[in-house]
């Protein structure tokens, strides 16, 4: 008999993403592994018993003092993994959507000093203790909201020591939110107005001065470079992944966002884990990620908030066998805090089936930040991660847009119910 703390019974649908290959890619996106009339135990903060409900009487013994929630028919699928966010910023763009409105591009006003530029500026000035606690308030509303792993992206203080600071504030951020946190350097985020015209010399200072460092101090799973004209070269993206992989560091780019550009077509070359945005990567971009096994992280959401009149392109990427993560891209010029949102998104605009979008949001976007085997499925053994929705199928999640979740655990706690904005 094995014994939990914790059962959740009375589950109409179950998806547990636990069988198949990982990353998934084309029909295998589509396979969920679906329990009906399906129960969960947990012990210690980890799954104890998947599967049947019927079973569950005969297999597990509820300790005294442990719990049993019913989930009243409802859905309940692994806890989100949101596998590109940017969220340790200062400060807000809400007047840009005025420009954007009138016709002004994200890289018409990043030309003008503002957008990024001015949240680089709010950034570098900002208290340390200012932006912990405005990124802790958002990552408590992704997790209300279902996420319990995420990647944070460094890149709004664009010198060596600014993005060590912003990095080093992970570590804590993840103590405090109990979330599950993966570090990208983004140095390479855009050439500092300090470097203006000389955007060599920059990527030459984060190769020399700031990747040593990031490494030495653990700061950094990733290393990620924003490869578009007017921010990064083809040629020096190439040179500061390369140093960033010479020193252990996991790839990925920025690709193909704005124009078509050559940053997938990179992504491919180097065998980065993965290439992300991608609105205007080919057909032949296509081939060579899925020839690559480069995951696409797709960010359905950016597009709409750019007034951008593109779509993320999730159904040609699953078609042409890439394995597709989706995230949120949570920035101050998309500020988006919700996978459920982000879900309805990939259905509605990238055209992924409710099974993708849900294959794309966990057990692949978990692939992408180099956490398969830690998050982004339900199986005994690991981490009692998982989000209860109150509808009666996994459909549901994106077809509802906005749908909040009944509860949300992870490690087995019950995260707390969100709280209104502030930060
Ligand atoms: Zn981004």
């Amino acid at each position: 008999m094995t014994r939990a703390d914790l059962v959740v019974t009375d589950i109409g649908e179950l998806a547990t993403l636990a069988t198949g290959p990982i990353p998934r890619v084309g029909s295998a996106m589509r396979e969920l592994g679906r329990i009906p009339r399906a129960a969960v135990a947990i012990d210690r903060g980890r799954f104890v018993y998947v599967g049947p409900e019927a079973r569950l009487k005969r297999e597990v013994h509820v300790r005294s003092g442990g719990a049993t929630w019913g989930a009243g028919g409802g859905t309940v699928v692994p806890g989100f993994v949101d596998p590109h966010t940017h969220v340790l910023f200062a400060g807000d763009r809400a007047a840009e959507i005025d420009l954007k409105i009138g016709g002004a591009s994200y890289l018409d006003i990043a030309g003008r000093g503002g957008g990024l530029f001015q949240t680089v500026r709010s950034t570098r000035r900002a208290s340390t203790a200012l932006l912990l606690r405005s990124a802790e308030a958002r990552l408590r509303r992704m997790a209300a909201m279902g996420t319990t792993a995420c990647e944070v992206k460094s890149g709004y203080a664009l010198t060596p020591a600014g993005e060590r600071r912003l990095l080093s504030l992970v570590p804590i951020l993840a103590r405090r939110t109990g979330l599950r946190l993966v570090p990208t350097f983004l140095g390479a985020h855009a050439v500092p107005p300090e470097y203006a015209d000389r955007p060599e010399a920059y990527v030459s200072a984060l190769v020399t001065d700031a990747l040593p460092l990031v490494v030495r101090h653990r700061l950094a799973d990733f290393c990620d470079a924003f490869c578009e004209p007017g921010f990064f070269s083809v040629e020096q993206t190439e040179r500061l992944l390369l140093a960033a992989r010479a020193l252990g560091l996991g790839l990925k780019v920025h690709a193909d966002e704005f124009v078509h550009s050559g940053g997938a077509e990179l992504a491919a070359r180097l065998g980065c884990r993965s290439a992300e945005h991608l609105l205007e990567s080919s057909e032949e971009d296509r081939r060579a990620l899925a020839s690559a096994g480069v995951t696409a992280v797709l960010l359905p959401v950016t597009p709409f908030a750019s007034f951008a009149h593109r779509s993320s392109p999730g159904r040609a990427m699953v078609d042409a066998g890439v394995p597709v993560a989706v995230g949120t891209d949570l920035s101050p010029n998309s500020w988006v805090e919700s996978m459920p949102l982000v879900l309805a998104h990939s259905v509605y605009g990238a055209h992924l089936t409710p099974g993708e979008a849900l294959t794309a949001a966990t057990v692949n976007s978990a692939h992408a930040i180099g956490l398969s085997g830690e998050a982004g499925t339900i199986a005994v053994g690991r981490s009692a991660d998982f989000v209860a929705f109150d509808v009666p199928s996994i459909e549901h999640i994106p077809y509802r847009f906005g749908l909040l979740p009944e509860r949300v655990y992870r490690r087995g706690i019950r995260v707390p119910p969100a709280r209104n904005p502030g930060s």
